[in-house]
């Protein structure tokens, strides 16, 4: 096997958005160059990128000229297609792999593959037709969400369905062909697992993170998690099987419901860094952006031990409502840390940025986030 690939070299993404542009950030802080693929202009991550490629992700002449720029793909977005990857793995090295994305990109094939592994999954079942559907809240009971199996993210795509009444209207309103019927899941608390493996598969997971949403986004995350240490173990050890059983080289996300009794239910994946290890930055020895460069470079992994008790808040679009949001008033408490991600337009419900507060416990770094984010808010 060739050696790792050294700074200096140029590194491929693919997708533009905020996890690219930190990512970047990562790779150039290590010496590397950073080339970008996406169908957008004027991204986050082409802010910060040397080169934006600017074309669909199917104009394969163009996936060939990215390809043969750079030393190795990865990708910021999981919803890339298949035919992208591939015609990138004719030139250089695409990390994760392609098998990877494609189990994550279909809900059904990624529980399917947990559930055959021996993992626990939400309990689930395959929804074509209303039929499907029907016997599917028979077998796993009301209250149950139904999602499509694609392109679902941040609550898109999915339907609370608490009665057998509601079915024919959520079989409607979610206009799709192949669903996947999930139990609802009454968890205590969310966390989320991000690890890497090396491509000498090597492991590195940080500590779980707690996750809250707000209207199916993700709000808050805390760090370390507010769980027992066997817990935090297994879902440590849950993550080690995925990657095992995938074939991971590079970063992934599994986000877990923990229900009753410390019960763990793995709800789903990302494979790529994720919006609750955004905290990585400011809280860890090594943050998930340079774990992702180090892992599909070829190079040892870093510690994820972390330095000190952290929360993370998301800044949304709505924050803007009022005007410009008063970054002056939040960056009083002098231990807050800012992330903007570079997008002009702030829609409601769009990722912004994200507010880091690292203190000497939990309860003060989650209280003096909340209040920095609240004075951003212009009246
Ligand atoms: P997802 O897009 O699947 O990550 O869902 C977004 C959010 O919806 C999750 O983080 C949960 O808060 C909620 N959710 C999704 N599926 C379930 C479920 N089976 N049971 C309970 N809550 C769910």
């Amino acid at each position: 096997m060739s050696g790792p690939i050294l700074p200096g070299a140029t590194l491929g993404m693919f997708g533009s958005g905020q996890l690219g542009r930190m990512f970047a950030l990562a790779a150039r802080r290590l010496g590397y160059r950073v080339h970008v693929f996406s169908p957008e202009a004027d991204s986050p991550m082409g802010h910060i990128a040397d080169r934006e490629f600017v074309a669909d992700y199917l104009d394969l002449d163009a996936v060939r000229e990215f390809a043969r720029s750079i030393a190795v793909a990865s990708f910021e977005f999981e919803n890339v297609p298949a035919a992208t990857t591939e015609e990138a793995a004719n030139f250089v090295p695409v990390r994760p792999g392609g098998h990877v994305l494609a189990v994550t990109q279909n809900r059904l094939d990624e529980k399917g593959t947990l559930a055959r592994a021996g993992l626990p999954v939400t309990p689930f079942t395959a929804v074509r037709s209303i039929d499907d559907l029907l016997s599917g809240l028979v077998a796993l009971g009301v209250p149950a969400v139904l999602k499509t199996c694609r392109m679902g993210y941040d609550g898109k795509g999915q339907v609370l369905i608490r009665s057998l009444d509601e079915a024919i209207d959520a079989w409607t309103a979610l206009a799709t062909d192949e669903a996947i019927l999930e139990a609802f899941i009454p968890f205590e608390r969310e966390i989320s697992v991000v690890a890497a493996r090396s491509l000498e598969g090597d492991f590195r997971a940080y500590p779980a993170f707690e996750n809250a949403h707000a209207n199916h986004i993700l709000d808050v995350t805390l760090c370390p998690a507010r769980l027992t240490q066997p817990v935090l173990d297994e879902a440590r050890e849950i993550a080690r099987s995925i990657f095992e059983a995938l074939d991971v080289v590079g970063v992934l996300c599994v986000e877990f419901f923990v229900a009753q009794g410390g019960r763990l239910l793995i709800n789903e994946l990302a494979p790529r860094p994720h919006n609750s290890g955004h905290l990585t930055i400011d809280a860890h020895v090594t943050c998930q952006f340079e774990q992702q460069v180090r892992a599909i470079c070829g190079l040892p992994l870093g510690s994820t031990e972390q330095i000190r008790p952290a929360c993370m808040v998301n800044l949304l679009g709505d924050l803007w409502s009022g005007g410009e949001p008063d970054w002056s008033a939040a960056l009083t408490d002098d231990g807050v840390r800012l992330h903007l991600y570079g997008k002009s337009a702030p829609r409601a419900g769009r990722k912004m940025g994200h507010l880091t507060v690292l203190a000497d416990n939990l309860a003060d770094a989650e209280r003096r986030a909340f209040e920095a984010r609240a004075v951003l808010r212009r009246a």
